[in-house]
């Protein structure tokens, strides 16, 4: 008897394991009350994976497979994956000679470790690059840059290449035409969105005590459940949100939670597509129809999923378990409350917060140049905003949620993933969008009540990270234009930055 463990981000019903049903195999699906607790986790996130993996139990049965699909309600449980397992595996041999366990390569350290030597690893079949990819690729190197792995991946997977082998376009990178800022006159997409009724499910983790944070959305559930919705899904962002969005990627706007952003990736992160299916209809609707499909568009979006998120899996399995620990700038601040409610006077973050929790999805410059941004002024400790991140959001699985989280955003890393910090002032948030104007604070003002608290934080930032940041080539300009400040204005900028520091939580 062979038992398959199926872990919640492995639905892909497309994997060589479900090409033939066989008598001697189990299926194993668990819910787990330890994964559910181990980060504050979004209602909305539990329920899109409970529902997957329900989803997706029942059709690996109606193709003829056994499957065990044990809820938290069900008699047998025993809580942990690892405990399950030997539950299930001591039950099957009761009526087998033998019991061999399989399971497809867990993306998260925690989970690799826990199953290492229990049973026999296979493929998981969905990454375009091996684990160890991007260690081998910048094997000796101190800087890992991002740029050099995409070029790699885009010759050795042969997308966007013309005849001769050359970038199409004449570029490898068309990121300077995708830069606009948010033009409150646009029309974005209508949101593709399923509709399932989740209120049994919800019930069931109320029922076990899993602590409720965000909006659940049970009565309509709008993430998809299966490989056709996320094939909907995908086929409704290239009709409808391709065009633009390489123009307003990193554009902030109100009163639009996804302007032209995909929402693909919670359907690539639990495997219901696989990325080399998204790149091609990328690609080939741009071959189809060039003038209604941009390159820097398709290029801006392509470099997303072909570099981007292969190299940040590629960071993870090379640092593990180490990256978890790095903490740069030796930043300890807790969070304060207001990043659980949203309840905060700063209009750009009570929006951004405010819709993760109502939506459990903020696109990228929300989560580096809005949250991320204000976490790395304010010298928030990384550990903790590890667990905000991997909780709120959707998509959030610790491969892709922390070299993002630690590395891009925090620069935890010391600068393995970036060159320099993404910090900003008041003034990048403004260019990029519409928020400030209704905003309790004015983004014009460095100091004073009234003054936008990213501005003087900023300066701050840079004024006590000096000894770290100072010889970083791509920082060295910020330094000579502090020294060239007038030495009170200086002094006041720190005066209300260390204000807001000490009154964060009235911000
Ligand atoms: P789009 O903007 O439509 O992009 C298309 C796809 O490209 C995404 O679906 C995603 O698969 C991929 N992608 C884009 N940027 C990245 C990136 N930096 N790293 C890896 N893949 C990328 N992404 C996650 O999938 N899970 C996370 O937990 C996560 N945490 C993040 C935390 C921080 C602090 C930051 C700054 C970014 C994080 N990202 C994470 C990356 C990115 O923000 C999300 O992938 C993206 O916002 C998801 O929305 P979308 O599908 O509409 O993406
Ligand atoms: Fe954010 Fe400052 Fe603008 Fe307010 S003024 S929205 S705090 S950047």
């Amino acid at each position: 008897m062979i038992l398959r463990l199926v872990l919640g981000d492995q639905l892909n019903p497309q994997h060589s394991w479900f090409r033939e049903v066989r008598t001697d195999v189990v299926y194993a699906l668990f819910e787990c009350v330890e994964e559910l607790r181990y980060a504050p986790h979004h209602r909305q996130k539990m329920l899109a994976f409970l529902h997957g993996m329900q989803q997706f139990a029942s059709e690996l049965r109606s193709k003829g497979h056994q499957v065990e699909h044990w809820t938290l309600d069900d008699p047998r449980q025993k809580g942990s994956l690892r405990a399950n397992l030997e539950a299930l595996r001591n039950e099957l041999a009761k009526t087998a000679s033998s019991v061999r366990l399989e399971y497809q390569e867990p993306d998260e350290y925690r989970v690799d470790q826990d199953l290492l030597g229990l049973g026999t690893r296979v493929p998981s079949e969905h990454f375009l690059t091996e684990r160890g990819a991007v260690a081998s690729h910048f094997a000796g190197k101190k800087t890992y840059l991002m740029e050099s792995f995409y070029r790699a991946m885009r010759v050795r997977h042969r997308v966007l290449l013309d005849q001769a082998d050359q970038p199409e376009g004449g570029s490898w990178n068309f990121d300077s035409d995708n830069r606009s800022a948010w033009d409150p006159k646009q029309a974005v997409p209508t949101e593709w969105r399923a509709h399932h009724d989740l209120r049994e499910l919800d019930a069931r983790l109320d029922r076990h005590r899993i602590p409720r944070w965000g909006d659940a959305l049970a009565d309509d559930f709008p993430w998809p459940a299966h490989r056709r919705e996320a094939l909907e899904l995908l086929e409704h962002f290239v009709a409808h949100g391709l065009t633009k969005f390489g123009r307003f990627q990193d554009a902030l706007a109100e009163n639009h939670d996804f302007l032209f952003h995909s929402r693909l990736s919670f359907a690539l992160n639990t495997k219901m597509l696989h990325p080399r299916e998204v790149i091609d209809a990328v690609e080939s609707a741009w071959r189809r129809d060039p003038q209604t499909y941009p390159l820097p568009a398709v290029e801006g979006f392509i470099r997303q999923i072909l570099g981007w998120r292969e190299y940040v899996r590629g960071i993870y399995w090379a640092k593990m378990p180490e990256y978890a620990n790095l903490n740069y700038f030796n930043h300890q601040r807790p969070l304060p409350q207001w990043m659980y409610t949203g309840k905060t006077q700063m209009r750009c973050l009570q929006v951004a917060i405010g819709q993760s929790l109502r939506t459990a999805y903020a696109h990228h410059i929300q989560r580096l140049m809005v949250v991320g941004n204000f976490a790395l002024l304010a010298g928030f400790d990384p550990r903790e905003l590890d667990a905000w991140y991997l909780g709120i959001y959707i998509d959030a699985i610790e491969w892709v949620e922390m070299p993002n989280t630690r590395g891009m955003s925090q620069f935890a890393d010391g600068g393995i993933v970036g060159t320099k910090p993404y910090v900003s002032s008041g003034a990048y948030i403004h260019k990029q969008g519409n928020h400030c104007g209704s905003c309790a604070y004015s983004v014009t003002e460095k100091v004073g009540p009234n003054a936008c608290p990213f501005n003087a934080l900023y300066w701050h930032f840079y004024a006590r990270n000096r000894d770290l940041l100072e010889r970083n080539p791509r920082v060295g300009m910020v330094y000579r234009t502090w020294d060239k400040m007038n030495p009170d204005h200086r002094e006041a900028l720190l005066e209300y930055a260390d204000l807001n520091l000490n009154n964060i939580n009235l911000l």
